[in-house]
């Protein structure tokens, strides 16, 4: 049966009791009428009748005594007047016999009528006999017969009267039996109708509240929720959609659970074949993975530090910062070359572990978390600073051999120039010029491999910056008019004192102008310039040179980068690199801004010196 049609026969039952109630009220309300109209219909005319006659036969009597006491005119008029009257009202009463022994009593009243006037013809007249033989015969014979005809009268309205009483009782019998009846009627209509509410809401309600429970259920994740069948109508039909959709859902869920965790171990495994150590963090920093080279790197369990905060397991300040800037930027974070590099004590020896960051950015653009690679770059180091000392040595054991060879050379070139042919000559003075690049050259790599070994000791100490520019112009000051260039520094007169080795940093200005000064035609301009930014004063070395093309400008702080041209012969490729070195061993940075064609700025940082 269908939702529609149960509730319709709800209602429907509900109508039809109220229905058997209006009619049962109906059906008492009209038999009430007619007991009450029988009443009047009935016996209202009989009971009228009767008083009139009574009433006329009364005055007809006073007409009898009239004529007896002598007035025979006005007596017989009165007499006749009324006997029409009687005989009217008893017509009526004739045509409305309606109860048993009503009509007996009506011929009584015609008879004795009858005889009351046949009594009252013989009536003695007065005038023609004694007065007293006519008051004899009113009072023997004319009297009784009235008084039987009133008797008869009052008879009929008295049965008149008893029947209307009888039926005034039976009208009331029948409003007390409508009412206790319409009473019961309504009460029983109302139990059904309350019984069939209930029912009916209870057939209605408990499915669906069957259902809110399963659905409250399924969004808590209870998939095996099930709503019991509940027929074929709608709500049934409803039931058996929610089974499915809830099978359905929860095949999925099982699905997704499967591919997570498949998805979870490939993850897992990737994680765990990776060499380097790889620590993932969620937006709010809590460690969510961690692979086991990471585990052996931090000295820590990656199972047992899930969960806690990135600066409990990894406890370095300076690494949390970079996490923090990469998940605050969503963007991988500018490390210096050197400065992304963690160094873990592990006993008497230390590991150096090279770390990249990186921002893990959901699909809505949301952070979600940061993951952190560490590679192992002990050995690396280790290489690095072999090479170093392979390169010192070799440079300082190759110094003497070249020393000699150079005295030998100018020895030849001054004192056997005469026995020389000129092609003799031509060769010697190519070996001495090679001889003084490669001096320079391995000058240039045991400065270079000293300063990376940190054999060079920086004696930092504030110093003015104007002190190490003074003295690096003081170097290049006849080299530069010969080469009629102008050399020139412009200093703020409030520019702070620098943390510095004035040595070391006089060594890096010098670099920096005599490389100016090879690329800097006749006539052209080298400028030293310096300004304070912050806690960091900026030294600047400008020349209206050459320049340096884009492709170069950030390689050629790398050891033996040369851009290709005629004046780069007779250099090392190191000056720069030497450079860098210096400037990183006061925590400073070194850059360079180019115009091909037009000009170059070199720049290096110092810390101001009250900052330390
Ligand atoms: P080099 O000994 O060759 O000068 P550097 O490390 O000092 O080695 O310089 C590297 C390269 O940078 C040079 O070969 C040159 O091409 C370029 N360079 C350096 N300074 C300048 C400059 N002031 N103007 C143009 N190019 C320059």
């Amino acid at each position: 049966m269908t939702l529609r049609r149960r509730i319709l026969i709800g209602y429907g039952a509900g109508l039809g009791l109220l229905a058997v109630l209006l009619a049962w009220a109906v059906v008492n309300l009209v038999s009430l009428g007619q007991a009450s109209d029988a009443i009047l219909r009935e016996n209202y005319k009989s009971i009228l009748a009767a008083e009139n006659m009574i009433d006329a036969i009364e005055r007809q009597d006073s007409a009898t005594l009239l004529a007896v006491l002598g007035y025979q005119g006005e007596g017989l008029q009165q007499f006749r007047e009324n006997e029409n009257h009687f005989l009217q009202w008893l017509g009526r009463a004739k045509d409305n016999v309606t109860i048993p022994g009503e009509a007996e009593i009506i011929s009584a009243i015609e008879a004795g009528y009858s005889a009351y006037l046949v009594n009252f013809s013989q009536l003695p007249q007065p005038e023609r006999s004694d007065p007293e033989q006519a008051s004899q015969f009113y009072h023997d014979t004319v009297w009784p017969s009235f008084q039987v005809v009133r008797d008869n009268c009052v008879c009929l309205r008295e049965i008149n009267q008893d029947t209307m009483f009888a039926a005034s009782k039976r009208a009331e019998h029948v409003a007390h039996t409508a009412i206790l009846s319409t009473a019961t009627v309504g009460l029983a209509a109302v139990a059904i109708g309350l019984a069939f509410s209930l029912l009916l809401s209870k057939r209605l309600v408990q499915p669906i509240r069957q259902m809110m429970n399963a659905t409250e259920a399924l969004a808590e994740g209870d998939y095996e929720v099930k709503v019991p069948a509940a027929g074929a109508d709608e709500l049934g039909r409803l039931a058996e959609g929610f089974n499915a959709m809830a099978d359905k859902l929860g095949a999925y869920h099982r699905m997704n659970v499967e591919k997570t965790v498949a998805e979870k171990r490939k993850s897992d495994a990737v994680l765990r074949s990776i060499e380097d150590g790889v620590v993932v963090v969620d937006a709010e920093f809590r460690l969510t993975n961690m692979n086991p080279q990471a585990g052996r790197i931090l000295g820590v369990d990656p199972e047992a530090v899930t969960d806690k905060h990135f600066l409990e397991v990894v406890k370095n300040e300076k690494l949390f910062e970079y996490v923090k800037a990469t998940a605050e930027s969503m963007q991988p974070p500018v490390i210096e070359e050197g400065q992304n590099i963690l160094t873990v004590s592990q006993g008497t020896s230390a590991r150096h572990y090279l770390f990249a960051i990186t921002p893990v950015v959901s699909k809505a653009g949301g952070m979600d978390g940061v993951v952190l690679l560490l590679r192992d770059v002990t050995r690396l180091k280790e290489l690095d600073r072999m090479k170093s000392e392979f390169i010192m040595t070799a440079s300082h054991e190759l110094k003497t051999p070249l020393q000699s060879l150079g005295m030998s050379i100018e020895l030849l070139q001054e004192g056997a120039s005469d026995r020389l042919t000129d092609k003799q000559k031509q060769l010697l003075s190519a070996a001495h010029e090679e001889l003084q690049r490669l001096k320079s050259l391995i000058g240039d790599l045991l400065d270079l491999s000293r300063i990376e070994a940190g054999k060079v000791e920086m004696e930092i100490a504030p110093v003015p910056v104007c002190i190490m520019t003074d003295k690096a112009i003081g170097v290049f000051k006849t080299q530069a008019e010969e080469l009629h260039v102008e050399l020139a520094a412009k200093m703020p007169e409030d520019l702070p004192d620098v943390m510095a080795d004035a040595n070391k940093i006089t060594w890096v200005l010098t670099n920096l102008i005599s490389n100016a000064l090879r690329y800097v035609d006749a006539g052209g301009h080298i400028r030293l310039s310096a300004e304070q930014l912050g806690s960091w004063v900026h030294v600047s070395v400008t020349d209206d040179g050459e320049g340096i093309p884009p492709e170069y400008q950030s390689r050629v702080f790398d050891k033996f980068v040369q851009v290709k041209s005629e004046k780069a012969v007779g250099g090392t490729g190191l000056g720069l690199a030497i450079c860098k070195e210096i400037v990183r061993a006061h925590k400073g940075t070194i850059w360079v801004d180019s115009a091909p064609g037009e000009r170059s700025t070199f720049t290096f940082t110092l810390p101001v010196a009250e900052q330390i």
